[in-house]
């Protein structure tokens, strides 16, 4: 029975210790950026007087080591649930009986004008949950990244007309070269009841919807991949930090509450303590079953 974390922040390494230490098969699967780096100072952290986040960070990926609590630096794109949890990496796919979403709050809404009144009208954040509402459609994906390409090759096979909105930035993937590409940067979005059109500082194009892949996947994106309910923004959990599919989990700041390391320590623990339950449960009926 595999248990993965998506995450190596406070909830996820938090997440991973308890897990480990039950003996689950426990995996992190993260990027190299996390929360903890961008601040300089914890003064706030129960048993540490005044700390660099950093140095925080560090000391979380040392105690994964030090359980020999596999962590591999890949950046998941996609998650399904089938019998089995499949997470797809920039490299791999892998196969769950459990996760836990511990992957933080970022979601990167670039400043331009109109684009919250277009969400859900022409603005979609899912190509396999939305895709079909637009086929050969003239859509856009606004991103450069490896998330990017992903739900523009998803998207290849419903439209061929399809162009990367970079918003300023370089491509970053060799594959989204297939696609037209516009690296201007876009000034707003324009429609009436539904998006039409998008307008750069260069040049006007028609488009009849956006796909948003901006950077990575994050909490709000699997979320709407796997059909978890949110709230605020956020991932709905019980007190046992499950969500609404059973066998997957979210905690720290993907979920409501204080954005803070103590939370994100917590829910953790909670987390884990619940799935060391579940699984148990789940490989005692089958073995019941055999
Ligand atoms: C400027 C600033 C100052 C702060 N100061 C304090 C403070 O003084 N005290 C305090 O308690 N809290 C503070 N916080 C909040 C604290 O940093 C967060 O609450 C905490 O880091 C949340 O932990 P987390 O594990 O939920 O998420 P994060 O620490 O954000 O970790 C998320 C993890 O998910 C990974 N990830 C995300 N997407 C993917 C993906 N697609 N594939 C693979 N991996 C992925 C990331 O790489 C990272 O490893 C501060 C935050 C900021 C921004």
């Amino acid at each position: 029975m595999k248990l993965f974390i998506i995450g190596a922040g406070p909830a996820g390494i938090s997440a991973a210790l308890y897990a480990k230490r039950a003996n689950i098969d426990t995996t992190i699967l993260y990027k190299d950026s996390a929360t903890l780096n961008t601040h300089h100072l914890i003064d706030n952290y129960y048993g540490f007087l005044s700390n660099n986040g950093s140095q925080l960070y560090e000391i979380g990926l040392s105690q994964a080591r030090a359980l020999e609590i596999p962590l591999i630096s890949e950046e998941v794109i996609d998650i399904k649930v089938f019998d089995k949890i499949i997470i797809t990496t920039n490299k791999n796919d892998y196969e769950a009986d459990a996760l836990i979403i511990a992957t933080g709050s970022s979601r990167n809404i670039p400043p331009i004008r109109n684009f919250k009144n277009f969400e859900g009208k022409g603005i979609s954040y899912c190509a396999a949950c939305d895709g079909f509402f637009y086929r050969n459609k003239n859509l856009a994906v606004l991103g450069n990244s490896i998330y990017a390409a992903h739900e523009a090759e998803y998207l290849k096979n419903l439209t061929d007309k399809i162009t990367i909105f970079t918003n300023g930035k370089e491509i970053e993937v060799e594959s989204l070269k297939q696609f037209n590409i516009v690296e201007a940067k876009i000034k707003s979005f324009e429609g009436d009841d539904r998006i039409n059109k998008i307008v750069t500082d260069k040049d006007e194009y028609d488009c009849e919807g956006v796909f948003v892949a901006l950077g990575s996947a994050g909490a709000l994106e699997f979320s709407k991949k796997l059909g978890l309910d949110t709230l605020n923004n956020k991932i709905v959990v019980d007190k046992n930090m499950k969500t609404n599919i059973e066998g997957i989990y979210a905690c720290g700041d993907c979920t409501e509450g204080l954005a803070q390391v103590s939370k994100a320590v917590y829910e953790g623990a909670v987390a884990a303590t619940d799935v060391i339950k579940y699984l148990n449960a789940k490989k005692r009926s089958l073995n019941e079953k055999k």
